[in-house]
C-alpha cells in the first residue's frame, strides 16, 4: 500500500469514528430526552392517583401555603398539620397575622422549634399588607423580597399557588433528581443545588408546575426516602439510572454538615412560696440570637465540673444569679437532666431543684438594694413580673395555666411540663 493510500484509509477510519460518536451521542440525547419525558409523564399520573389529602392542598390559597411550606421546613409533615390548622383558625388572613402580638405567634409556634421562622413569617405579612395590601405577591422579585423566604420558598409559592414553572428544590427533591438521574455530586454544595434548579423547568410539563413540583416533593417523602427508596413500587422505576447501576442507597452524596458544639448547662427550677406557691421562677430570653424573646428556666453555662458530676464552681454561678435578683432559697438538690440540639449547638441541661424561702421577692429586693422594680401591673398577671432594669430582663413567676399564654422552646417546655403535671422525678 502506498503512502497516500494509507493516509486514504486513517482518514477514513477517523470520518467514520467521528460518524459513530455523533450517532451515540444523538441516540444519547434521544434517550435523555425520553427519559425526562417518561419521569414527567410517570411521576405526574402517579401524584394525580396517590396524593395526600393535605390541609394546605384543599386550596390554593397562597398564604396557606406559605404557611405551610415555611412549617415543614425541617419538621415532618404529621407533626405540621395540627399546628397548621391552629395557625390558620388563629390567624385566618395575613393581615390577621401581621397585627398579631409577636408573642401569640410565637406561641402557636411553640414546640415547632426554628423560632426565627415564626418571627420572619409575621415580619412578611407586615411586609406585604404594609406594600401589597395583604395580598400574597406573585411577581419573582416581590415574593423574594420577603422576609425569611429564600430560593426554595420563593419557588414553592410561585409554583404550587400561581402555577409559574419555577424550581423548589430542597433536600427530597435534590435526593429523588441524584438518583433517577445517577447525579455524583455533593447536593451540600450550593453550585449542584443550582444545577438542579436549572434542571426542573425542563422537566415540567406545560400547565402543570404546580403538581409537578409537589409530586417531586411528594415522591421523595413516600417513595425515595432517605434510607430505604421503596424502587419496587416507585413510579419511575424503570428508567431510573440509580437504580439500575444499583446505586440507590449511595446517593445523594453529601458531605457531613459539622457537628452541634456539645454545650454544658446547669439550670435550676425554683418552687415558689408564700404568695408564690403553686408557681416557678422563670426569665425571658434576649430579643435577639438563639430563641429570641422565648421564655426558660434560669441556667447558666456550666464547666466540666458539672460533665465530671462535681458542681462546686457552677452551683455558686447559679446561685450567685438568684442572690443578684434578691431570691432566698432552700438547698438545691438535682432534679433532671435533659438533651437538646439546636441546628449548631447540643445542650445537655442539668436541671437543680429548690424551694423560695418565704420572703417575697419585693421585700428582698428592697432589702438588699439590687436593681429591681415589680412591673406596672397592667396585665393581671403582671404583679408576678420583674424587670432587670440593668439589662431589661424579664423575669416571672408563672403557674400552669401561664403555659398556655407564654412561649418556651421545647427543651423547656418538656421539663415544665413534666413538673406541673407531678412527674418530680429526681435524680
Ligand atoms: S427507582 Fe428507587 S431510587 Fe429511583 S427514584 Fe424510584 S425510589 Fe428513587
Amino acid at each position: 500500500m502506498t503512502d497516500e493510500e494509507t493516509r486514504n484509509e486513517a482518514a477514513n477510519e477517523s470520518a467514520a469514528q467521528e460518524r459513530e460518536r455523533r450517532v451515540r451521542e444523538r441516540i444519547g440525547t434521544v434517550e435523555a430526552e425520553e427519559s425526562k419525558a417518561y419521569f414527567s409523564r410517570e411521576l405526574l399520573l402517579w401524584y394525580d392517583r396517590s396524593k395526600r389529602d393535605l390541609p394546605w392542598r384543599r386550596h390554593r390559597d397562597p398564604y396557606f401555603i406559605w404557611v405551610s411550606e415555611i412549617m415543614l421546613q425541617q419538621t415532618r409533615v404529621d407533626t405540621v398539620i395540627p399546628y397548621f390548622n391552629r395557625f390558620i383558625e388563629r390567624f385566618p388572613t395575613i393581615r390577621d397575622l401581621a397585627e398579631a402580638p409577636q408573642e401569640d405567634v410565637v406561641k402557636m409556634w411553640e414546640g415547632l422549634g426554628y423560632y426565627s421562622r415564626a418571627r420572619n413569617l409575621q415580619a412578611a405579612a407586615q411586609q406585604i399588607v404594609e406594600l401589597h395590601d395583604g395580598k400574597m405577591p406573585s411577581e419573582r422579585e416581590h415574593v423574594f423580597a420577603l422576609k425569611g423566604v429564600g430560593p426554595y420558598t420563593a419557588g414553592a409559592i410561585l409554583s404550587i399557588a400561581f402555577n409559574r414553572p419555577e424550581p423548589a428544590v430542597d433536600g427530597n427533591v435534590m435526593r429523588v433528581l441524584s438518583r433517577y438521574f445517577l447525579i455524583e455530586d455533593d447536593i451540600a454544595k450550593p453550585k449542584t443545588r443550582v444545577a438542579m434548579e436549572k434542571m426542573i423547568p425542563e422537566l415540567i410539563p406545560e400547565g402543570r408546575a404546580s403538581d409537578f413540583n409537589q409530586a417531586l416533593m411528594e415522591l421523595g417523602a413516600l417513595i425515595c426516602t432517605p434510607k430505604s427508596p421503596h424502587c419496587l413500587i416507585c413510579p419511575v422505576m424503570e428508567h431510573c439510572r440509580g437504580r439500575i447501576e444499583g446505586m440507590e442507597r449511595d446517593l445523594p452524596i453529601k458531605t457531613k454538615a459539622k457537628k452541634p458544639r456539645p454545650e454544658q448547662r446547669l439550670g435550676v427550677l425554683l418552687e415558689g412560696s408564700g404568695e408564690h406557691e403553686g408557681r416557678v421562677l422563670v426569665r425571658r430570653r434576649p430579643k435577639t440570637g438563639l430563641l429570641a424573646g422565648m421564655w426558660e428556666l434560669p441556667h447558666i453555662a456550666a464547666g466540666s465540673g458539672a460533665e465530671a458530676g462535681d458542681l462546686g464552681l457552677d452551683v455558686a454561678q447559679l446561685e450567685e444569679l438568684l442572690e443578684d435578683r434578691g431570691l432566698a432559697w432552700s438547698p438545691m438538690s438535682p432534679y433532671l437532666t435533659a438533651e437538646h440540639t439546636f441546628s449548631h449547638i447540643h445542650w445537655t441541661m442539668r436541671v437543680l431543684i429548690a424551694r423560695e424561702e418565704s420572703e417575697t421577692l419585693a421585700h428582698l429586693a428592697a432589702e438588699s438594694g439590687v436593681p429591681y422594680a415589680v412591673a406596672v401591673p397592667e396585665a393581671a398577671e403582671a404583679e408576678d413580673e420583674l424587670i432587670d432594669e440593668e439589662t431589661g430582663e424579664e423575669w416571672r413567676w408563672i403557674s400552669r395555666e401561664d403555659m398556655e399564654t407564654i412561649a418556651f422552646p421545647n427543651l423547656f417546655l418538656n421539663i415544665l411540663n413534666r413538673y406541673f403535671a407531678g412527674e418530680s422525678e429526681r435524680e
